[in-house]
């Protein structure tokens, strides 16, 4: 193959074009970042954790019948998949309150949620990823209401089957963060990645608020042992997939 070119790098992941024009090849990083960049760092061995853990959950959410843009893992921290235009909308299903849910409601840290809450907030660094309303979403044209249904089913969806497979795990999926593209046919395609960076993830059988912390929050909170955590989770979630 030529030198292969470079068409986006995110704070996280570099992607390539191939010589194929339907098929992108992703390259997962070490590096790592908070609170949109101002904290920046590394995680030691992070890129082919997430890449593993994001093709196991993939394959496991295909089986389930949900089309994501996975192909397969050439090397351990790179990834092949369709290519699709990203929705520009950031989809966070939470189960738990955590994070900016507390912050901007005061519900306490670890309520659980009568029901899964959906929200969305529009990716944009420069306007810091504001959450956004379904109205703000047609004022802006960013999507049909008939395609966001789609959406809050498809997500809802993954939820379900993401929370039993983590349980499992003996993992208590908190919240996570999911971003949808469209192929060329404009079919709905779960992209991007599913990992502790974009889930927050609570060991069940810990009750402390820090030590059953296994996701990015230990890098945002400067929790310590942040490697240490992403290999749990990453050897949970391959021997589940192994065995279902
Ligand atoms: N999240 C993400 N990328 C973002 C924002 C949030 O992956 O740009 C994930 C985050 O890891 C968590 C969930 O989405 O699992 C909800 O994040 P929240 O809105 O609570 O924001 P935070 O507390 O991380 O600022």
């Amino acid at each position: 193959m030529s030198q292969p070119e470079k068409l986006y790098e995110g704070k996280a992941k570099i992607l390539y074009a191939t010589d194929n024009p339907e098929i992108l090849l992703t390259v997962y990083k070490d590096d790592a970042t908070a609170f949109n960049a101002q904290k920046r760092g590394q995680i030691k061995g992070k890129g082919q954790i997430n890449c593993q853990i994001t093709a196991a959950l993939f394959t496991w959410l295909g089986l389930m019948d949900i089309p994501t843009h996975y192909i397969d893992t050439p090397e351990p921290n790179q990834m092949r998949v369709k290519a699709v235009t990203i929705i520009p909308i950031e989809v966070v299903v939470r189960n738990i309150a955590a994070g900016s849910l507390c912050r901007q409601t005061g519900l306490p840290e670890g309520k659980v949620l009568p029901s899964a809450l959906v929200e969305y907030y529009y990716k944009s660094d420069e306007l810091g990823d504001p959450l956004l309303t379904r109205d703000r979403i047609f004022l802006m044209n960013i999507i049909t209401s008939q395609r966001l249904e789609e959406i809050e089913n498809m997500a809802r969806k993954i939820n379900k089957n993401l929370q039993s497979f983590f349980d499992k795990c003996d993992i208590t999926l908190v919240d996570f963060k999911l971003e949808f593209g469209l192929d060329a046919q404009q079919n709905l395609l779960l992209a991007d990645e599913i990992s502790p960076d974009t889930c927050r993830l609570w060991d069940k059988n810990d009750v402390d608020p820090q030590s059953r912390v296994m996701d990015k929050d230990r890098f945002r909170k400067d929790l310590g042992q942040v490697e240490a955590a992403y290999q749990q989770v990453q050897q949970r979630v391959l021997a589940q997939l192994k065995n279902s």
